[in-house]
């Protein structure tokens, strides 16, 4: 438990309606909370040239942009976000999910093709024997998901573990699962093998069901733009060298001029916090978990690729490989067929975590991640409860679940709730 004096402790006579709030970071958690907190007065600082959110996309001559990374989001494993777009009248549209599973000797495969009924998009697979082996692995799998989803033991159990001890097909872990999550969670399978089983089952049981998975229609510039909107000052290249707090606010400074706030919101990645937060008897406990989360960062490139449009149409949207030293995966989309509004002319790819080198590469994205490990978990879940009146945390790694956008709208939903709450007094 932290020591730090918590809002309702804090809460005096003094509360002023309208707040200077500092928020630190232009991810979904940054501008979300700016979103939430819309009636105070907001200013957002940003160490890059642009919003993070959306800012890492590719521009191209028609004017359209590629997002990058190019994200997707299911309506059961987000239903904050998906509350949020609906709010904001953002488009979302379900996404062909036809997927192709490979070994790195790319004999052994696994195949899968969508059937949209109903609303509701039901996943097949050819009638082959190794196939249906797989494909009664995978079922199998899946009840497990369902069997264990809210077993809160499980969350001290890592994945490997769970692996092995329900025995669960070694093939299908190797060709399907191990690819498939890895790339959900941009790791390797080692750093997979750490995560809380249950957090990886339950987010399974919910994205392996016939509910398809969607996508911001026109990319996440949309969801930037509309929640960028509301904002008072946004403060681009501005890295924040140091935050001190004290029982009445909190005083941000940067090149050497300090400004005063009466609450900043900290919605940068975990592990950078120990940087500028000052350490003190409010912060010292919360500074020891923050440096818990582990953090990885990965490649994602956009490369053209030779072949032509209408053979790319009957191909599988996703495509994940082994690398051929093991260990890890790659996870190519077809631009053209994910993202027909792009009206690309050439063949496309956006790959995460390639393995080899091509001459048709025309981006190379280096992005940061939180992962998690079972000790990271119970990390988190402490940090989430930490209240104190002049400074809170937003960011994917604050998540109930795996660490994606869903957590960022989740942390920042937190503190505009406890914010109102000092309000209400
Ligand atoms: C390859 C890849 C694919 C992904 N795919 C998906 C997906 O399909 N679906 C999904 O839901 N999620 C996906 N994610 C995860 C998702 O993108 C992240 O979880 C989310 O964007 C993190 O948002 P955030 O606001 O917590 O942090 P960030 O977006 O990391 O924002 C933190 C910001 O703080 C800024 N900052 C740091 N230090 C300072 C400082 N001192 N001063 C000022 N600013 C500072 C940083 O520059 C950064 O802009 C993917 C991630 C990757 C890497």
């Amino acid at each position: 438990m932290y020591s730090s004096p918590c809002l309702s402790e804090l809460l005096t006579s003094e509360y002023n309606e309208l707040m200077k709030i500092a928020i630190i970071g232009s991810g979904i958690a940054g501008l979300a909370s700016a979103y939430f907190l819309r009636e105070h007065e907001c200013e957002v600082y940003e160490a890059k040239p642009f919003m993070s959110l959306a800012g890492h996309g590719m521009s191209l001559e028609n004017g359209k942009i590629i997002d990058i990374p190019l994200r997707v989001i299911h309506p059961e494993y987000y239903p904050q976000l998906f509350s949020l777009c609906d709010e904001l009248k953002i488009s979302l549209r379900k996404l062909e999910h036809s997927g192709s599973f490979s070994l790195s000797n790319r004999h052994d495969k696994f195949e899968y093709f969508n059937i949209s009924l109903f609303k509701k998009r039901f996943n097949f697979i050819k009638p082959r024997l190794s196939y249906f082996k797989l494909g009664a692995s995978f079922m199998r799998f899946y009840y497990l998901c369902h069997k264990y989803k809210n077993d809160s033991s499980y969350d001290m159990i890592s994945f490997g573990d769970f692996l092995e001890t329900h025995k669960v097909s070694s093939k299908l872990a190797k060709l399907v699962l191990y690819p498939l999550l890895s790339s959900i969670c941009t790791c390797d399978y080692e750093e997979l093998d750490r995560f809380p089983s249950r957090v990886l089952l339950e987010m399974m049981s919910m994205i392996a069901g016939p509910v398809p998975m969607e996508r911001f229609y026109a990319g996440t510039h949309d969801i930037e733009n509309a929640l960028s909107s509301h904002l008072g000052k946004l403060h681009l290249e501005s890295k924040v060298d140091k935050i001190i707090v004290d029982r009445d606010g909190a005083n941000l400074v940067i090149d050497g001029v300090t400004r005063k706030y009466d609450h900043i919101v900290i919605g940068t990645e975990a592990h950078v916090i120990k940087e500028f937060l000052e350490v003190n008897e409010h912060t010292e406990h919360i500074l020891e978990d923050l440096k818990v989360v582990p953090y990885k960062t990965t490649d994602t490139i956009i490369e053209t690729v030779a072949g032509d449009h209408d053979q790319i149409l009957n191909e599988k949207s996703l495509h994940y490989l082994e690398h051929p030293s093991g260990g890890q995966a790659q996870a190519s989309m077809w631009l053209n067929k994910v993202e027909p509004h792009l009206l690309l002319n050439e063949a496309t790819m956006q790959t995460w975590n390639p393995y080899g080198k091509s001459d048709r590469e025309l981006k190379r994205s280096s992005l940061n991640r939180a992962l998690m490990t079972v000790d990271s978990y119970q990390a988190v879940k402490r940090i989430q409860k930490f209240e104190h009146s002049a400074f809170s945390f937003a960011g994917s790694y604050l998540a109930q679940g795996v660490p994606l956008l869903e957590g960022g709208v989740e942390s920042a939903r937190r503190i505009k709730e406890r914010l109102e709450m000092r309000k209400n007094r």
